[in-house]
Parts: C-alpha cells; structure tokens; sequence
C-alpha cells in the first residue's frame, strides 16, 4: 500500500533508481581503483584531510555530532549544501513543474519563491495577515495542488516567530495533503521555540536548519533536513552523491563539540543582547517610525524617508538590506546585529542623518 508521503512525492522520483556513487556502492579493500581518483595526493593540504578522495555523501561523524546536538535520529538527518539546497532538493522532489504548487508566506525569505521560478513550478503567495497570522482561509483553498508549504520561524526578515499553535493548525489541514516545510534557520537564536518535537507526530513536516547564522560558518556551506524517514529517504534519492567537501565536513563536525557548542550559545547570547541594545537605541531616533520585535540575529525597521537612509548610510560604508520593495514591508530595512561597536557606530550614524 502506498504511504501519503509515497502518494505526495513525483512519480519519477518515487521510481527513480539513484545514481550509484563508488562510495555508496562501498567495498572493505585497501586497494581502490573504483572512482578514478588520483592516488596521488596534491601538494595542497589543510589540516592533513584526505583531499584526492571522494568525501561521503553523508558523513557519519557529523550527522552523528548534529543528532546528539538537535535531539533527533541520525535516521532522521540528512546533510546538504546549506539550508537553500534542502528548499531545492524538497521542491525536486515534490513538484512537477507546470501541475504542482507551493505556498509562501510574504513577507519571508524570498528565496522559496526564487527557487520555484528558477524550476518552473507555480508559487502561489498568501501573504501574512499584519505580518504575524497566517491565512488559514487562502491556503485552504489552495491545499489541493500544493505540494510544499515553506514558513520560515523565526520569519526573515520580520524576525517574528509564528505561533505554535498556528503550525499545529497548519499541519492538521495539511495532513496526507501537503509537506509543510519550517525554516529553522535562526533557531539558534530563541532556541526553545524549536519545533522538532512536533516532527514525531507528523510525517509530512520537515525542519530546516544552517550552521550559516548562530554557528558562524556560512563559508562552509553546511546545512540540515530533519524529517520523517520516508520524507529522508525521498531526498537521498537526488542529493548530490559528495553535496558537502571534505574541509566542510571536517569543520562542520568539529563546530557540533561541546565546546564548541558551547561557545556558540555565548555568542547567541551575546548578538542577542546587542539586539536589545540597538532597539533600545534606534526607538530613541525620531526617524524611526517601528521596530518589528524579533527574536533573531536581525531587526527590521520602517523609517521615515527609509531609501534616503539607506543611501546616506550606503556611501558612508554602512551596508544593510533594502526590503522597501517587498510585499508589505515600504519603507522597511533590515538590519543585521553586528558587534557591539558596529552597533554603536549605526546608532551614532542614524542620530546624525536625525538631525540634518
Ligand atoms: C540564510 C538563510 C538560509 C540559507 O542558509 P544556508 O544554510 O546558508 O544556505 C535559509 N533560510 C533562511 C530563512 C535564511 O535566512
């Protein structure tokens, strides 16, 4: 019998028979011949990684580190290229382009939308209800095509963590129907709103977290897919056979220690109080006219006059994100919690540009 999750899947890939890589056709040897390699090491080396091999497609040492991290079955883990190739990978999957539809929650991370595009696959935008409540009516009338639901918690770029019992709500009307899809990029950042618990409930939910934001290595590229085994996988299936290089995966292994994990809180704690210090500051400014409460390592705030702020602070060498011209959000930017001292250095600018 067919599972839901079977049923939701495109039918090639439900068939599709996956490219069999040397490393996943394995061998206990000590002779290998099998993936033309060289056996020649380049002279070239970092930290005496083995770098003339093929690295795993999915590294046990790190999926091991992540699942003792998050709390979740290694089963339950898939490694990939940063959490932007789990929103491919998912649309691959799930999406026949020209029949299938997902669903975005504007104002959010546009990526989804840009990713469905890029596939040719029809994204239909709900948008938020003053930017906090979903519209549950909408994406009701839309269940029926949809494949994927993408809802990133906390949001970017509002920063607002939908509530819990709004995902619960989300996932009953989605049941058998469609996958719902929660960014958890930021989650770092108010960790105790993490939703994996509810991944025991329901097979048709999948988290999506980064090592790129709290943990401080976007350069690596390293990210994760937490779902049901049936959602995993699916997702196998079309993964890249060596997504993540051998540096990444040595790196990304040891940012999971204890210690280092450790230090990683620190520094949440840390950008978290320089959050409070910069919003503390800003709604002292008159041309500020709202700061969206967030709980991730970014504010967004609507100015008054907000591109002539921008470009002032653009040619003085201070650099944020323009999100004027997203759905909902004239007259917003979102500004990214730098160092205390790059706090202090926006602050001092935004008082200036005030009283010209
Ligand atoms: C930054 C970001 C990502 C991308 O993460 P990578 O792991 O660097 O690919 C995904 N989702 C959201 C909401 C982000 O802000």
């Amino acid at each position: 019998m067919e599972d839901d999750i079977t049923r939701l899947a495109r039918q090639d890939i439900n068939v599709l028979q996956p490219y069999q890589s040397a490393r996943t056709i394995g061998g206990q040897g000590h002779i290998f011949l099998n993936a033309n390699e060289s056996p020649l090491l380049n002279c070239i080396s970092v930290n005496n990684l083995i770098l003339n091999r093929y690295p795993e497609c999915q590294p046990e040492q790190l999926i091991t580190n992540y699942s003792a991290y998050s709390g979740i079955n290694k089963k339950n883990i898939l490694v990939c290229r940063g959490a932007d190739e789990g929103i491919e990978l998912l649309m691959r999957v799930f999406c026949t382009p020209g029949q299938d539809i997902v669903i975005t929650c504007p104002p959010t991370y546009t990526m989804y939308a840009k990713l469905a595009e890029i596939y040719g696959i029809e994204n239909i935008k709900i948008p938020m209800i003053q930017n906090k409540k979903l519209n549950f009516s909408k994406i009701v009338k839309h269940i029926k095509r949809t494949k994927l639901i993408y809802l990133c918690r906390p949001n970017n770029p509002t920063g607002y963590v939908i509530n819990v019992l709004d995902i619960v709500k989300v996932l009953e009307i989605t049941k058998s129907k469609a996958i719902v899809v929660i960014d958890e990029a930021y989650i770092e950042f108010c960790i105790e709103k993490n939703l994996v618990n509810l991944l025991h409930q329901y097979n048709h939910l999948v988290i999506l977290r980064t090592l790129s934001k709290a943990f401080g290595l976007a350069g690596i590229r390293c990210g994760f897919i937490l779902a049901g085994l049936k959602i995993i996988d699916l997702l196998k299936k079309i993964i890249a056979p060596y997504p993540l290089s051998t540096p990444s995966i040595y790196i990304a292994s040891r940012s999971l220690d204890e210690q280092n994990i450790f230090t990683m809180k620190e520094r949440v704690y840390q950008l978290n109080q320089n959050r409070n210090f910069l919003v503390h500051h800003l709604k002292k400014n008159s041309i500020v006219k709202y700061i969206f409460s967030s709980e991730a390592n970014y504010i967004l705030v609507k100015f008054i006059n907000s591109s002539k702020i921008f470009n002032m602070l653009w040619k003085q060498g201070i650099i944020l994100r323009n999100q004027d011209h997203e759905i909902q959000l004239s007259g917003c930017i979102r500004i990214s919690i730098g160092t205390q001292e790059e706090c202090i250095n926006l602050i001092t600018a935004l008082k200036r540009i005030s009283l010209h």
